[in-house]
């Protein structure tokens, strides 16, 4: 039995005051929802005031990226350490959009995701093909590519801390969702490219999240895909009426 997650990536989104604003609303809407694990990502600034506003709530603290070194020299950066100092459950790694505009690479995704696991995160581990990949026949090579490079020399016993993340680059934020056939497709071979780099019985346990343009309206029919254990959700999160509707979507 997989628990479904509904994550919410606020990327750069919300100051102090909007994010308790957010929460304020949503924190109400989730209260008697049961058998869904909420996460929330705000940006780094916020994850304190957030944190304060989460004690009691059973919404989880992510953050949006970390570093792989534990303290250092590294300007601009902040540790997987920190980030539990701060109260941080989660971590997304390898989002599309680090990919796209800060040269990530399958190589740092990979050491930030052995860093934060070892710190104590749960990480969110980003995958997704672009349109153009998806056109020339290339999404199989790239998600097992990506896959590959990001867990390499990352031991099966660890991976109960690690939830992936289809994420076509073509339907995020661009109103394009995945059908519920194509991301049923990925998923399905996304499982089963883990259970040939590690086994069954941890491709069957891993859960794997949808994310691109996920809404009230479509959550629902991508929940009842089997291999779909939950979503990431970017611009219907900032908004605590359809983030809350998304994680209230009925059974599984
Ligand atoms: C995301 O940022 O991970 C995402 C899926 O965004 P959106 O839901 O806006 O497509």
């Amino acid at each position: 039995m997989r628990t479904p997650i509904i994550a919410g990536n606020w990327k750069m989104y919300k100051t102090t005051g909007e994010a308790i604003a957010l929460l304020n609303e949503l924190k109400p809407l989730v209260r008697d929802i049961k058998g869904v694990e909420i996460v929330v990502a705000p940006v780094f600034t916020v994850l304190n005031s957030v944190k304060e506003m989460l004690v009691g709530s059973p919404i989880k603290l992510s953050a949006q990226d970390c570093y792989w070194e534990k303290e250092g020299a590294y300007t601009g950066e902040v540790s997987p350490q920190m980030l539990v100092d701060v109260g941080c459950s989660h971590v997304i790694i390898g989002h599309s959009e680090r990919r796209q505009y800060f040269g990530e690479i399958d190589d740092s995704v990979n050491k930030k995701l052995k860093a934060a696991v070892q710190a104590g995160l749960k990480v969110i581990f980003c995958i997704g093909e672009t349109l153009v990949e998806r056109e020339s026949g290339k999404t199989w090579d790239i998600l097992a590519q990506q896959i590959n490079g990001g867990l390499a020399d990352f031991h099966q016993d660890l991976l109960v801390h690690v939830i992936i993340a289809y994420e076509p680059v073509w339907a995020i934020g661009t109103g394009k969702t995945a059908s519920e056939e194509q991301a049923q497709e990925a998923h399905a071979f996304i499982r089963n490219v883990i259970k040939d780099l590690y086994s069954s019985p941890t491709s069957e346990s891993i859960r794997i999240l949808y994310g691109g343009s996920v809404k009230p309206e479509n959550i629902k029919g991508l929940m009842a895909q089997k291999d779909i254990d939950g979503a990431l959700v970017g611009g219907a999160s900032l908004k605590a009426e359809s983030f809350a509707a998304i994680a209230c979507f009925e059974g599984k």
